[in-house]
Formats: structure tokens, sequence, C-alpha cells
């Protein structure tokens, strides 16, 4: 079967990577992939903005199944256009990628089905979101309502910074997804992430992760896309996931399938671990990056089996996915400046001796340039390996950032640090 992947991150190299070593893939397409992808298919320009140029390339390359890697597409409602032409897609329509797409959608649907999350008051005003903040008081978070790249979040400790996200946000700042925001109660604990499978009917559970936000050691300076992730997160016990599995998971896909949007595709979930147990943070809807590079590399089953049997309404036939039962860990190397404005064009060397002892290296902004390939964007590689322990797979992954050449990029040198200080307590 020939496969079409779209996006052209450290995400969709990881899932190229997957894709490629299935016995049941013929060609993989990625359009418009990156110099690591093209090591696992063939890279093509095709605009996924255009649904009538991406439907001609399937049928023209006789396209088996689509992989739709980030969310924009999903948002734009690529899926749809693929689906009425009858074309096989794993990811979900319009209407049920509003969960990624708009928070106070997910909210209100969140408060609908009784699933456990943060209170909040959704806001189409300066004055409203002002008058709302006073409900709450400090902390407290803003967000506005639709895609931010990440950056529509404002976790306030004062009022003023909280005012001033509100005015921000009013003020244009992310234009049409700042045309609404959500004033949301401060929920306390620590994050995880956990993903499941569903094709609407069927939930099939997949893997935790946690990740890394801030740009420093010690989780300090500003949020970026993710600066490392590992897989499993322990913090994530099996009791706590078959709490989000019934509490949040289930009754999401379920009140979305009675209100004619059933979900097809993967459920990412950012939760709080709290006192009174795991509440919802936000809903993606698709995998994460950096999470999705860890989970690939522990991830035994055949990946195109899975995302096959997902968009093809029938997860319940296929096994649930195996995973490695240790760890794995990605370091993100990125340009300096980032998250500001990275340095473009940065030499980047050593990639072969860093997998020299089992890591993987996957490519997120990196380009060729007359044959050298360097830094194209600001998060640029993800290292990423495998160990017994969470300390395991972070020296080995520190290890094979080390024998890396690339002067213009920076990597925090704590990634795993909360698992690792458990892990040692423990000893
Ligand atoms: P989101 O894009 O909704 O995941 O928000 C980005 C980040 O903001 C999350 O990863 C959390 O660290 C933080 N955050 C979002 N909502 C809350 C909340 N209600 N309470 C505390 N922190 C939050």
């Amino acid at each position: 079967m020939n496969i079409l992947l779209l996006g052209s991150g450290g995400r969709e190299h990881a899932l190229a990577w997957k894709l490629a070593q299935s016995p049941r893939c013929s060609t993989l397409y990625a359009a418009p992939g990156n110099p690591g992808i093209a090591e696992a298919g063939t890279c093509v320009s095709l605009d996924a903005t255009d649904h009538g140029a991406v439907i001609a390339f399937c049928n023209e390359k006789e396209i088996g199944l689509v992989v739709i890697g980030p969310e924009a597409p999903l948002v734009d409602g690529l899926a749809d256009s693929l689906r009425a032409e009858g074309i096989p897609v794993f990811g979900p329509s319009k209407a049920a990628a509003q969960l990624e797409g708009s928070k106070g959608f997910t909210k209100d649907l969140c408060e609908r089905a009784g699933i456990p999350t943060g209170g909040y008051v959704r806001v189409s005003s300066e004055a409203d979101g002002l008058a709302a903040l006073e409900k709450f008081g400090a902390p407290v978070v803003i967000k506005a309502d639709g895609l931010a790249a990440g950056k529509g979040v404002t976790v306030a400790m004062t009022m003023e910074e909280a005012q001033e996200a509100v005015r921000d946000i009013f003020a244009g700042r992310f234009g049409e997804a700042g045309a609404e925001a959500v004033i949301e109660e401060f929920l306390e604990g620590e994050e995880a992430s956990f993903f499941a499978l569903t094709d609407g009917s069927t939930i099939v559970p997949f893997a935790s992760a946690q990740d890394h936000k801030r740009v420093g050691d010690g989780d300090t300076g500003p949020n970026t896309g993710g600066m490392g992730a590992y897989s499993p997160a322990p913090v994530l016990t099996p009791a706590l996931e078959a709490e989000a599995m019934t509490r949040i998971i289930a009754p999401t896909v379920r009140t979305l399938a009675d209100e004619g949007m059933p979900y097809s595709g993967v459920l990412f979930l950012g939760l709080m671990l709290t006192e009174d147990g795991p509440k919802l943070i936000e809903y993606n809807c698709r995998f994460g990056d950096p999470e999705c590079q860890v989970m690939m590399l522990r991830l035994e089953s055949d990946l195109v089996d899975i995302l096959q049997a997902c968009a093809e309404n029938r997860l319940g036939s296929i096994q649930p996915p195996r995973f490695a039962k240790d760890t794995a860990l990605t370091v993100v190397m990125a340009a300096k400046g980032y998250p500001g404005t990275p340095e473009k064009g940065g030499s980047i060397a050593g990639l072969a001796a860093a997998e020299a002892d089992g890591a993987k290296v996957f490519h997120a902004g990196t380009a060729l340039e007359d044959g050298q390939l360097v830094a194209n964007g600001g998060r640029v590689l993800n290292v990423t390996a495998r160990g017994v322990s969470v300390g395991d797979a972070q020296a080995k992954a520190y290890a094979a950032v080390d024998a890396i050449d690339f002067p213009t990029g920076f990597c925090r040198r704590d990634i795993g640090w909360r698992e690792v200080a458990r892990e040692q307590s423990q000893d």
C-alpha cells in the first residue's frame, strides 16, 4: 500500500520512520517532509491547504492511507475532503477537531458530559474578560479560543498579568484565534500527557508521556513547543490511566458520537494530576511533538496496521498496540534564539556518530544546502534513546547529543529530571 504523510517536523519523521518499517508499506510519500524523512520515503511538494491538489495526488499515486501529522489541516477539514472521495485518512473531521481548534468548544463539551476539568467562563469582549477574572482571582489562566501555535495561553500569577493577557487577546494579538477567549480556574498538580486511539466507537489506550515546555533547565524561561519528553510517564499509574479512560476519554468519544461528530484518530490529553484526581487541561487532535518521537521508539506493533484500522473504523478487530517495557527519552536540540527568532543556516554534523550506540536522531527543522545539513527552524533535532530506566535513557540520549557538532544549537541538560530524582530516591 502507498501512504501519504503530511507534515515536516520531528513528529512526522518519527511517524515516517515507523511507517516505513512496515512490510505493508510500499512507497511512503511525505509532503513536504524534511531531510530525515527523505531517508524513509519520497518527499514531495504539496500544499495541504489545497484539498483538490491533495486528492489529485492521492488518486495519481494510488494512496491507500493518508496520515495527517499536524493540527492545522485537521482543523481546516482536510480529513473530511479526503473521506468524501473515499480515501482512508488517519485524523478527525473538522467538527471533531474542534476539540483542539476551540478551547471553548472543549470546555462546553466537558460540562455537558460531566468530565473533570477546571471551572471556566467563555468571553467574547475585553470587558467580559476583565469581569470574569474577578470571579476567579489570581492565579488564573487566560486562553485565546483558537489555534495560536501554543502561544495563546497565559498562566497569570497576578491580576495585573491576567488583565494584560485579556487586553492582548482582544487587541488582536492572535487574530481570529483570539476573537473569543476562555478564562479558566488555575489547577495545581503535576502535568502528564496521555494518548488514546479511537475510531468513534472503540477506544484503545496508546501510551503516556511527559514533556518539558520551558526553554531553560529547571523549567525556567519562556514556553516552547517542547524541549524534550519521555515515555512512559510513571506518574500516570495504571489506576490513573484507567480513571482517565472512564471519566474523560470514554464520555468524550460517546458525546461526540451522540452529537453527530464521531471522533476518529488519536486523542492527546493534557492532564493535571490534582489532589482530586486527573483533570483535563486540554485536548489535542494529533500526536504530540516531541511525545510522538518517544512513543514511536517504544512501539513494537506495526504502525500501518494500527493507523489503517483506525481510519477504516475497525480498531476493535486488531490487537492492541504493544510497547517495549523500557523508557524512551528525547532531547530537543534547538537553534540559538528559539523560542524567539532562531538562527538559521548553522551547520550540523556527527549524526552517524550519535546513532552509533543505538540512539535515533529525528529531524525537525533541518535542510540540506549544497549537501550540508543545516538548521532551518526553531527546534532542529530530536535526539532519542531507550534505556531500562529514565536515568539510563537520559544518559544515552545525552551521550548521543554530545556526539553532534551543531555550534549554533543548544538543548536543555535536564530532560527527565523529575523522574530521575524519583528513581534516585528509590535507590
Ligand atoms: P494548553 O495549551 O491549554 O495545554 O496550555 C498550555 C500550558 O498552560 C499547559 O501545558 C499548562 O502548563 C498550562 N495550563 C493550561 N491550563 C491550565 C490550568 N487550568 N491550570 C494550570 N495550568 C494550566
